[in-house]
């Protein structure tokens, strides 16, 4: 019996998305008109935060955040080593060393007890700290906040994973100095490809905006030399370009339309999956929050059979995926750093036995008995 292949993740359009990018195709403007500043006020007003730019993804967007917090070579910014090599690599590109740091157990996310030991032990001046809230669970900057604040560093949390996570009352967005979205496919609104940085500080908003276009000022008022005239403009800083699309931000818009039915989705999925999955001695369940996005359900089996298990599952048609190899078994950081294995053994164990299970709004309770079958068999023989 061949059933279709069920992703781990994946996007949903409806017609709606599909007549808002046709619009803009009959339009003047296929980039740098005005959806791109609509799909940005859109999200400003969602998340209640008075600044969002947009980037032409999310990495692009965290390399923004990283450049704008000051991060050059000899600086260090604290990363988890549970994450998409990109939190990291944003660091790199500025010149700078992530300072890996375990994750917590009891979260999945970076630990606040061990970036407050790495920043002890830092011979580099930190310059930011880069809590990821890993799989949608909006992860405490309580402590992160107090440690940055005690070296002078930003807090940037990548919340790639938890767009319309909530905590506190208060949505993921708001709390750090600048907060880290991505539109990719998987994620929990789409753009294609596309990010956003999101923040309070108007100072940092013009910064990431100039970094997106060429480092490239037109206002005469910008200018560190003499202005010529109105034709005149002047590239004071390195930048890129990193600009969104008006035809990525019209579907961005029309999708923010269904983010929330997206999220209540995704967690009935979660709940779903607690519910046919809990209790089991083979399987550990990631942990829960009243605010969690769900952007990946990431369960745990013994690292001795997470081999079997994950090819049992492909080979019967259930794209089941691993979040994340560690940033430090990447060929590049062994080549480049001095991280060894063993060095953060709770993001180790962790992922040595992940295996994210599909989620996705469009997914039906009949796909979901489907996995959970699947892993059943998988756990059991
Ligand atoms: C998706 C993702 C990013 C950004 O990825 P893009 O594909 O560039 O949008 C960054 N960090 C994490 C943890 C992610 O999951």
């Amino acid at each position: 019996m061949s059933r279709a292949f069920l992703p781990y993740g994946r996007q949903t359009i409806d017609d709606e998305d599909i007549q808002a990018v046709i619009e803009v195709l009959q339009s003047d403007w296929l980039t740098g008109g005005p959806v791109v500043e609509r799909f940005e006020k859109t999200v400003a007003d969602y998340l209640g935060v008075p600044h969002t730019v947009a980037f032409s993804s999310g990495t692009a967007a965290l390399h923004a955040a990283m450049h704008v917090a000051g991060v050059k070579e000899g600086d260090a910014v604290v990363v988890p080593p549970l994450t998409f090599v990109a939190t990291a690599n944003s660091v790199v590109y500025c010149g700078g060393t992530p300072l890996l740091a375990d994750i917590a157990s009891d979260t999945l996310c970076l630990s606040p007890e061990a970036a407050r030991v790495a920043i002890g032990s830092s011979k580099m001046p930190v310059k930011a700290i880069a809590p990821v809230s890993y799989a949608g669970f909006p992860v405490d900057l309580a402590g992160f906040k107090e440690l940055a604040e005690g070296v002078g560093a930003l807090l940037i949390e990548d919340a790639s994973h938890a767009l319309g996570a909530a905590r506190n009352g208060r949505h993921v967005g708001q709390e750090a100095d600048m907060t880290i979205f991505s539109f990719h496919p998987v994620k929990h609104i789409t753009t294609a490809e596309g990010g956003m940085v999101v923040t309070a500080s108007e100072e940092l908003a013009v910064h990431l905006r100039r970094f997106r276009s060429h480092g490239i000022v037109k206002d005469r008022g910008d200018f560190t030399r003499h202005y010529e005239g109105p034709w005149d403009n002047d590239m004071i800083e390195m930048g890129y370009n990193y600009r969104l699309t008006d035809l990525a931000s019209a579907l961005g818009g029309s999708q923010m339309k269904k983010l929330g039915g997206f999220l209540d989705r995704r967690r009935e999925i979660a709940r779903l999956y607690r519910k046919l999955l809990g209790g089991l001695k083979e399987i550990k369940l990631p942990p829960d929050h009243p605010g969690h996005a769900y952007h990946l359900f990431p369960i745990w089996v013994d690292t001795t059979i997470r081999k079997y298990v994950f090819e049992f599952m492909r080979s019967s048609g259930i794209g089941v995926q691993v979040h994340y190899i560690p940033v430090h078994f990447h060929s590049y950081y062994k080549d480049h750093f001095s991280y060894n294995e063993g060095d953060f053994p709770c993001a180790e164990r962790f992922s040595s036995g992940e295996i994210s299970l599909p989620i996705f709004p469009s997914m039906s309770e009949a796909d979901v008995d489907r996995v959970v079958d699947t892993l059943l068999e998988a756990v059991r023989v």
